[in-house]
């Protein structure tokens, strides 16, 4: 959504309400002339400024749990842009209807708000700190949970701001802010208790004021009868510009005795506060949050949390407790087993350091899957162990089960399942790292209150996947939702590499020598009609998977038999939409679904797609 209000010619981005009458005022005040703005208090939401009768009038347009954009208290709208085009028509509260937006003058761009300015690199550091992750693990951990990182630093970032002081007593606060230097507009924030409720303290005139800020039951934060934010961050960033009921503006952040001292920078209080954020992230390395289940964390002893212990985590910070949906990033099966060469040095397990449990997680063709431990030279590891049913001891099945070893040992992402390593003992096994709540069909099947936006994150991911083996010019030729395991509600990754191929430099297709045992209902034509395999082919079957995900794991052409089915796709017949399923991702299927590979689009584009619908919805 952010992307589509950037682009409107009448978005100024993160300006006060006077810049925004400033400019009404350069557009000639004609009744109903508007703009559209950022809320600079209500994250991801928008403000309309509109000229009447000489007058400014400012509507904040709040996002709403539920996906629409409403002027507070009026009906609501897919979009911020639906909400402008209904008050050009019908007045409904407005002091009068919209009629002509002012651009923005030409080359100026909406302005970037201080925290957009930071979030990246607030982001990124945070990510780093927390996860300890770098290099191609990073930038993936951040592109699958933009919303969600963005939603925790917004929400937690004040705690390591320099004006940030957490618990200290009323008396403290006042020694803090009498020391060194006595600027008038030098303030701190304290925390008067873990409900929300804090205090800021401002210097004016040599005294120390202090303005309670308290937290209502829609966890929006104000001093008393002051406005409204949904951070503590907004809320200094709009007093530092403004006084609004207070004595005077913030400019000076009162230095944390054992920080640095962020000391004055004349009398741009702005300038101040963000110098003062710069001097919060350099300082981020000290800013450790210990997640319970972290892979760092995690004693190999302790036992496997439930399900929805794995889908939620507690964290703390030094003051507080969030609650949040687990990430990919808090299990240990994110980071590579690669990472550490002293850990894994060859692809072959030790079969005594192999301890296997009872009970299958699975089984297939070629056997079964069972669980197990494996002692690394510093920790140890539960894995998913293949083990090879050959009774009659034929080479040829050995022989697939290497070529699948094979490919996986080549392929190092976090959307996909990695190999351990083979051990060659009273069977062929190969170990792999465990992903234990099983094949994605299945798990919908069970859990049908999940909701579309955790689907969507978890096709996101598979589509990450598939990238990286594009990229990597490997076919998959077995993707489908069965082969899609959870390692937790909100973490995929793609398994079941008995069927792929890596492709040559010269040829960015595979030709199988005659039809196999294929899953025909999750093939592209060009596999059916010319043995023809590509990353085209499982762009094909990864529409089917987004079939099956959005309709919670049902089977694809159901009651169908393959021929009938590939009758069905040359008479140019698709799937109809998934009931319930949002109308851009049965477009994106449609679009796998291009009956002409050459025309399919890549998994560039579909990642890329599907990113951007993610976020759109998660950043709620
Ligand atoms: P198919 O017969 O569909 O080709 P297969 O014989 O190649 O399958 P897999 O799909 O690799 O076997 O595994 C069979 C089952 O074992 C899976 O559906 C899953 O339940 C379980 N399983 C496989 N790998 C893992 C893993 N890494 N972690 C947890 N469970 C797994």
């Amino acid at each position: 959504m952010a992307d589509k209000v950037n682009a409107l010619p009448f978005f100024y981005g993160n300006i006060t309400r006077e810049d925004a009458e400033d400019y009404l005022r350069q557009g000639g005040m004609s009744d109903g002339l508007y703009l559209l703005r950022q809320s600079r208090n209500y994250l991801g939401g928008y403000a309309l400024s509109v000229a009447y009768r000489r007058e400014c009038y400012h509507y904040t347009i709040e996002r709403e749990l539920n996906e629409t954009y409403a002027i507070a208290g009026g009906k609501s709208h897919r979009t911020p842009m639906n909400v402008i085009d209904y008050h050009s028509q019908e007045s409904d509260g407005l002091v009068c209807l919209l009629k002509k937006p002012y651009n923005r003058p030409k080359g100026m761009q909406p302005k970037v708000g201080p925290f957009e300015d930071l979030k990246e690199k607030l982001i990124r550091d945070y990510v780093k700190q927390t996860w300890n992750l770098q290099g191609a693990g990073l930038e993936q951990a951040i592109i699958s949970q933009r919303p969600q990182l963005e939603k925790l630093i917004a929400t937690t970032a004040h705690e390591k701001m320099p004006w940030f002081h957490h618990t200290i007593t009323r008396e403290n606060s006042e020694t803090r802010l009498q020391a060194g230097s006595r600027n008038n507009g030098k303030f701190l924030i304290r925390k008067r208790d873990n409900h929300g409720s804090y205090a800021l303290c401002l210097l004016h005139g040599g005294q120390v004021m202090h303005y309670r800020i308290d937290k209502d039951k829609a966890g929006k934060l104000s001093i008393p009868d002051g406005k409204k934010f949904d951070t503590l961050w907004q809320l200094v960033e709009h007093y530092s510009y403004k006084p609004d009921g207070l004595l005077r503006v913030l400019t000076e952040p009162c230095p944390q005795p054992e920080g640095p001292n962020h000391g004055v920078v004349g009398g741009n209080g702005q300038r101040n506060l963000l110098e003062a954020a710069g001097g919060m992230i350099s300082r981020f390395k000290s800013f450790s949050i210990p997640i319970p289940g972290q892979k760092k964390a995690r004693s190999t002893s302790q036992t496997t949390p439930n399900d929805n212990q794995k889908n939620i985590y507690e964290f703390k910070g030094p003051n507080s407790a969030v609650v949040r949906e687990s990430m990919p990033m808090d299990t240990e099966v994110y980071e590579s087993p690669y990472a550490d060469p002293d850990e894994l040095r060859t692809s072959t397990v030790d079969r005594s350091q192999l301890f296997l449990e009872d009970g299958e997680l699975g089984s297939g063709n070629f056997g079964t899957v069972m669980k197990g431990t494996y002692k690394m030279r510093k920790t140890e590891k539960t894995v998913a162990v293949k083990i090879l049913k050959n009774d009659d001891n034929n080479p040829a099945v050995k022989e697939e089960m290497m070529r699948e070893a094979n490919v996986m040992q080549q392929l190092d992402n976090p959307y996909i399942v990695r190999m351990i390593g083979i051990c060659e003992a009273e069977n062929l096994m190969l170990v792999m790292e465990l992903a234990e709540l099983g094949p994605l069909h299945k798990y919908l099947q069970k859990h049908r209150q999940i909701t579309m936006k955790n689907i969507t994150e978890l096709v996101h991911q598979v589509a990450m996947g598939m990238k990286y083996l594009e990229e990597h010019n490997f076919v998959h030729r077995d993707l489908a939702a069965r082969n899609v395991l959870l390692v937790t509600q909100h973490y995929a990754k793609i398994s079941d590499f008995g069927l792929s191929k890596a492709l040559t430099e010269e040829e960015n297709y595979y030709k199988a020598k005659g039809h196999g045992k294929w899953p025909v209902k999750w093939y592209a034509p060009e596999c059916m009609n010319y043995f023809k395999f590509s990353c085209k082919s499982d762009v094909w079957s990864f529409g089917v998977l987004m079939w099956e995900a959005y309709s919670l794991g049902m089977k694809p052409y159901k009651g169908m038999k393959g021929n009938e089915v590939i009758q069905m796709i040359e008479s140019g017949e698709r799937m109809s939409s998934p009931s319930n399923c949002p109308p851009e991702m049965y477009d994106l299927m449609k679009k796998c679904w291009t009956y002409k590979a050459e025309e399919r689009p890549g998994f560039m584009v579909v990642e890329s797609r599907l990113r951007d619908y993610y976020y759109d919805i998660a950043s709620q």
